[in-house]
């Protein structure tokens, strides 16, 4: 997606260790109108399937599938928590899951109640590196019997296996911008063909 990829070049800053920072339109200050076109272009993508709800992360994930969701027909938004608070009552489902950038292992959480078996599932990430948070979503999906019917992310690092491990498995994995290459010395960023995206 083009847009996208002009925003990282503009504003993304490169950091040591294959980390990018997009802080002033993604993951810190949200630019509304680009989480918009970026909701379009998923439900262009996935327009042959039946979603009746997005599963995602907090936190960064949380702001991207809300406005997403307006693209399909305003479906229900789950969020996987990171922690345990009261106000998680009933039974729910957890996954281990390891934060690439927190460099640590987080329990994710999911209220059982909220995910109902047979119902279908676009799972939406900010980031795609080495496809931990998603399999971690991925085996609470498969544990409360819904169906993932696509995986929609903003950037994904094609250096990082995650998306090839994905889509290996199987899963349709639509990354709007995808980074085969980032350089912290000379702010150099290669992009490689998102093979679903409409330009
Ligand atoms: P994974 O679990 O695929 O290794 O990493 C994905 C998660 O780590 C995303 O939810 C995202 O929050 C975070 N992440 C991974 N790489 C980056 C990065 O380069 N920049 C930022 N801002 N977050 C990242």
């Amino acid at each position: 997606m083009h847009e996208l990829e002009e925003r990282i070049k503009e504003d993304g800053i490169i950091r040591e260790g294959g980390v990018l920072k997009v802080g002033s339109f993604l993951n810190h200050q949200c630019d509304v109108e680009l989480f918009d076109h970026m909701g379009q272009e998923w439900a262009r993508i996935f327009k042959d399937k039946q979603i009746d709800k997005i599963l995602t992360i907090e936190s960064s994930g949380i702001g991207i599938a809300c406005v997403a969701s307006r693209s399909f027909g305003s479906v229900p938004v789950v969020f996987a928590k990171k922690t345990q608070s009261i106000n998680l009552d009933g039974e729910s489902y957890t996954a281990n899951v390891h934060s690439f950038t927190h460099k640590r292992d987080n329990t994710v959480i999911v209220t059982k109640s909220l995910l109902n078996p047979g119902e279908r599932v676009l799972i939406i990430d900010d980031f795609l590196a080495n496809g931990c948070a998603l399999r971690g979503l991925i085996q609470i999906c498969d544990d409360a019997g819904v169906i993932v019917e696509g995986i929609g992310i903003a950037i994904e690092k094609g250096f990082q296996p995650g998306g090839s491990d994905l889509r290996e498995q199987g899963y349709e994995v639509a990354s709007l911008a995808i980074i085969d290459n980032m350089d912290p010395q000379t702010g150099e960023i290669t992009f490689g063909t998102c093979a679903l995206c409409s330009e």
